[in-house]
């Protein structure tokens, strides 16, 4: 007997283009909101030695209990809200995208945002629901609010700041979204490091808001760990669907140990926030160049033609992502990561280049 993928796979799934990683061996890469700068080296041969001592034949304690409490201490999660911790957010976002998808169930969200939002809702079998953003790439109130009102969503998801459009929506938009919504309201707090703004101190005033960080852009992408808190309530539901061991025993030590020096990580996102300032200025000054305004370690850009300007930078050795097709209200768009001033400099060099070339001279 033979069997075919479309026997066999979810249409659902059959139609998904998954999530395209491009290789960006021998690049720049300024493509994904990474922290360019490692551990110093004392910090690295000290992260060697914890490593080397973790008992990597025993399954981790499925508890987590000393890396919830450093999350708790360092990150400021309020007395009352409990953690989930996950692999990497992007584990969080399923798990709440499973529990969440009964029969029938929809899922809101501003569009463009993330895109594992849409992807995690549709592999659970919800559907999604998005609501474009105001031209101004503020939230649409009135829309969200229609939308809320007219499917009743299990789960509406705000990044905050929002990806790949780089802003804040405005604290009194999320609020009003907070008293009508009859499910889950997450805020993902991705990139809150550089925003210096949160969530979490409303997680007591709130018994539907879930508010969603994730160590990746501090620095820690490579080890995969994001966490939620909440509601005890809502933790222990979600807690049942995730696997027992979803964060290894070495991404755990790691973690406790990029904690415990979390002020070397926050230095370096200090310094990440001043050098966004100083890139989205050059980038102004480039002409045909627009820059949105930005919270996040990225700069969303609109250049006459994304598509050929990216491909103009790529051969100039410099790897940045195109979004100009993800949504209408991103027509001609790229963004950009902040790296380390070289990288930054060889980014405005290969722009320059690209747009130069485009133009024809
Ligand atoms: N949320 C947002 C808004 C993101 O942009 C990203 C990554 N690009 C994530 C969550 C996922 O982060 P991670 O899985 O690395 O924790």
């Amino acid at each position: 007997m033979s069997v075919s993928p479309q026997d066999l796979i979810r249409p659902e799934v059959l139609a998904m283009a998954g999530y395209h990683v491009p290789s960006a061996a021998g690049l720049v890469k300024l493509d994904a909101m990474e922290n360019p700068y490692p551990l110093p080296p004392e910090l690295q041969r000290a992260l060697a030695e914890r490593l080397a001592a973790v008992a990597i034949n025993r399954y981790p304690a499925p508890s987590y209990t000393r890396l919830k409490a450093l999350v708790r201490e360092k990150l400021g999660v309020p007395a009352g809200a409990e953690v989930l911790l996950g692999n990497g957010s992007d584990e969080l976002i399923t798990m709440m995208s499973v529990a969440t998808a009964k029969p029938g169930a929809t899922v809101v969200a501003p569009a463009p945002s993330f895109v594992m939002y849409d992807l995690s809702t549709r592999l659970a079998g919800a559907t999604y629901v998005p609501v474009p953003l105001a031209a101004d790439l503020s939230l649409d109130l009135p829309a969200m609010l229609a939308a809320i009102e007219r499917h009743r969503p299990a789960l509406v998801w705000l990044a905050y700041p929002n990806n790949p459009t780089g802003n804040c929506f405005a604290r009194a938009d999320v609020e009003a979204i907070l008293a009508v919504a009859p499910g889950l309201v997450v805020l993902d707090e991705a990139y809150q490091p550089f925003a210096l703004d949160s969530w979490m101190d409303a997680l007591p005033a709130h018994d539907n808001l879930v508010v969603m960080r994730t160590v990746s852009k501090l620095g820690l992408a490579g080890i995969r760990i994001g966490y939620m808190a909440a509601a005890p309530r809502w933790i222990a539901e979600f807690d049942k669907v995730r696997p027992p061991y979803n964060v290894s025993v070495l991404d755990e030590a790691a973690a406790e140990f990029a904690l415990e020096h979390l002020d070397v990580l926050l230095a370096q996102a200090a310094r990440l926030r001043e050098d966004r300032g100083h890139l989205a200025a050059a980038l102004a000054a480039l002409p045909g160049v627009a820059v949105f305004p930005s919270r996040a370690n990225f700069l969303l850009v609109r250049v006459p033609d994304s598509t050929a300007v990216a491909a103009g930078m790529r051969e100039r050795g410099v790897l940045i992502k195109d979004v100009g097709r993800m949504h209408p209200l991103l027509a001609g768009c790229l963004r950009l990561t902040v790296g380390t001033p070289d990288e930054n400099a060889a980014m405005l060099d290969a722009l320059r280049g690209a747009l130069a070339a485009r133009a024809g001279r």
